[in-house]
C-alpha cells in the first residue's frame, strides 16, 4: 500500500474538487447522508450528461471525503486511507459539510472533481475490499493497468526540466509507477470532461456528438497530446531524488498510450465506439517517437 499523496497540482490556478462517498464534517460521519450524497452526485452528474457508470462501481463507504482550506494543491487523494480532501470552496456555502451542486461548479472544477474521482475509482480497483467482485469492465481496466505498470510506467524517461526536451531514464518504485499511471489517467479524464463541457457551454449540459464537435475535439486532443498537457508525474519516493525535485514529470515517450486512452474513453468516459477509435488513433499519431522505446520484460 502506498503511503504517498496523489495531488492534483494546478500551478497557480486555485481550484479544487468535490464530492464524496463518506462525508466527514466536524469530526462526525453520517453514513446515511453520505450514501445520499453519493447518490446525489451521480444523479446531478447524469443530468449534466456526465459519465456516471464508473462511480457506481465504488462502494460509497470506501472513500472518505473531507473539506479543508488547501493551499498547496487544488485537491488531494490519499490512497493509504482512501481519503479525498477537497478545497472548502467546493463545499456547500464553504461550510465544509456537503458538496456543492455540480451544476454550480465551473467547468474547471467539474474536471478537477472527475480527476479526483478517477483516483478514487483506481484506488477501489486496486485496493477495494473484494477485487473478485469487480464488474467485468473494471476487471479489464485493472488487468490493463497492471500490465502498464509492469513496464510502460515503471522503466521511464522523465524531463528533469519541464521546459526542455532533455530526458533522463528512471526505474521507478512500484509506488511511483502507480502514481504516474494514476496521474496520467486522471489528467486525461479531467481533460476530456473539461473539453466536452466547454464544447457544450451554450447548452449547459453535454449533448450528443455532431460531426463538427467530433472534428474539433479530435484536433484539441492532438494539440493537448503534443503540447504536454496530458503528461503525468510523480513525487519521488527516493529521498535523494526528492531532495532535487519534489515533482517529476514524465517524458512524452512514456505518456498516455493509445490503448490506455481508448480504455478510458470507453469504460470511464462512456464514449461511443467511433470516439473511442478516433481517440486511440489521435494519441497514436501524436505520441512522441523521437526517442527509442525502452525495453523491459
Ligand atoms: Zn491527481
Amino acid at each position: 500500500m502506498r503511503r504517498k499523496t496523489l495531488a492534483w497540482h494546478v500551478g497557480l490556478v486555485c481550484a479544487w474538487l468535490i464530492l464524496g462517498m463518506t462525508m466527514v464534517a466536524h469530526g462526525e460521519t453520517d453514513v446515511g447522508r453520505t450514501v445520499r450524497t453519493w447518490a446525489n452526485l451521480i444523479e446531478q452528474a447524469g443530468e449534466l450528461g456526465l459519465p456516471t457508470g464508473f462511480l457506481r462501481d465504488i462502494d460509497p463507504g470506501f472513500v472518505t471525503v473531507t473539506f479543508e482550506d488547501l493551499r498547496t494543491y487544488a485537491a488531494e487523494y490519499h490512497p493509504e486511507d482512501h481519503r479525498m480532501i477537497l478545497n472548502l470552496r467546493l463545499s456547500f456555502n464553504n461550510a465544509g459539510g456537503a458538496l456543492m451542486d455540480v451544476d454550480r461548479m465551473t467547468h474547471h472544477d467539474v474536471s478537477l472533481l472527475y480527476h479526483e474521482l478517477l483516483h478514487a475509482w483506481l484506488d477501489y480497483l486496486f485496493n477495494g475490499p473484494d477485487p473478485g467482485a469487480l464488474s467485468p469492465r473494471a476487471s479489464r481496466v485493472l488487468a490493463f493497468a497492471r500490465e502498464q505498470l509492469h513496464c510502460h510506467y515503471r522503466f521511464v524517461r522523465i524531463t528533469p526540466i519541464r521546459q526542455r526536451r532533455e530526458t533522463e531514464m528512471r526505474f521507478l518504485s512500484e509506488e511511483d509507477a502507480w502514481e504516474v499511471l494514476n496521474e496520467t489517467w486522471a489528467v486525461f479524464v479531467g481533460w476530456q470532461i473539461w473539453t466536452k463541457l466547454e464544447q457544450h457551454r451554450e447548452a449547459g449540459r453535454i449533448g450528443p456528438w455532431t460531426d463538427v464537435l467530433f472534428e474539433e475535439w479530435a484536433a484539441r486532443l492532438a494539440r493537448a497530446n503534443t503540447s504536454g498537457a496530458l503528461l503525468g508525474y510523480y513525487e519521488p519516493d527516493e529521498p535523494e531524488e526528492r531532495r532535487v525535485a519534489r515533482k517529476r514529470f514524465i517524458a512524452p515517450s512514456n505518456g498516455l498510450t493509445p490503448e490506455g486512452a481508448a480504455l478510458l474513453l470507453d469504460v470511464v468516459l462512456e464514449e461511443p465506439d467511433n470516439v473511442v477509435a478516433r481517440g486511440k488513433l489521435v494519441i497514436n499519431d501524436t505520441q512522441d517517437t523521437s526517442e527509442e522505446k525502452l525495453v523491459c520484460d
